[in-house]
């Protein structure tokens, strides 16, 4: 059977708790790589460089650009964010299952490259809810909170192209984080994964 990773891609509102579900999921199970971003954000409160991001000035972001390092990258309210390439490739081919948590754009751009990939929808139950969860964070400016509500409204257009939805609901994550692993190992079995199995046994059933 086929031995190389499958690229997922994890989407959803800022403030669908995703980051928290993906931490999980990389607790409870092995065989996930989750790849680190690069962006021009400054790092919240208790983030760290190199781990939930590499953070960068926009010029090393640029340069970075021109050294055709990401696989994507999306401007996002006010700033860059990407996902670097070699990480990820390497990952891939050791046969690790690789998340990337990324907005939509980018969603978007690394499905027409590489069509693949997963892509993953994570929505809290409504948008009371989104709003309750964005205000509790307490590291964002109602600014930003309302930033991050209009973006939530124009990144709803695009829920239809993701092959998945989850509902995270409020104090249910694990079952959450079950069903994405579900879902992902699922996709191992999908024959367009399997080519060279399916050609391996046409090519053994020649000599019967
Ligand atoms: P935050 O600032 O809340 O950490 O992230 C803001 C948004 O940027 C989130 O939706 C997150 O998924 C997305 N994001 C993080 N890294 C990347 C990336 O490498 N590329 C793109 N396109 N989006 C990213």
């Amino acid at each position: 059977m086929n031995h190389k990773g499958i690229l997922v891609v994890v989407s959803g509102f800022s403030g669908s708790g995703k980051g928290t579900l993906m931490n999980r999921l990389m607790e409870k199970y092995d065989n996930y790589a989750l790849s680190v971003s690069a962006t021009t954000r400054s790092p919240r409160a208790g983030e760290c460089d190199g781990r939930e991001y590499f953070f960068k000035t926009q010029e090393e972001f640029k340069e970075m650009i021109q050294e055709d390092a990401f696989i994507e990258y999306a401007r996002y309210v006010d700033n860059y964010y990407g996902t670097p390439k070699k990480y990820v490739q390497e990952q891939l081919d050791s046969g690790r299952d690789v998340i990337l948590e990324i907005e939509m754009q980018g969603a978007l751009k690394v499905k027409e490259k590489m069509p693949e990939t997963l892509l993953i929808f994570v929505t809290p139950p409504s948008v009371q809810e989104l709003k309750r969860r964005l205000q509790g964070r307490g590291t964002e400016s109602g600014e930003i909170i309302d930033a991050r509500m209009a973006q939530a409204k124009e990144e709803v257009k695009f829920m239809e192209f993701y092959d998945h939805v989850l509902v995270n609901e409020t104090n249910q994550e694990e079952s959450c984080v079950d069903e994405m692993h579900q879902v992902i190992q699922c996709a191992h079995t999908k024959t367009s994964q399997n080519r060279e199995f399916i050609e391996h046994i046409r090519e053994q059933l020649k000599e019967v």
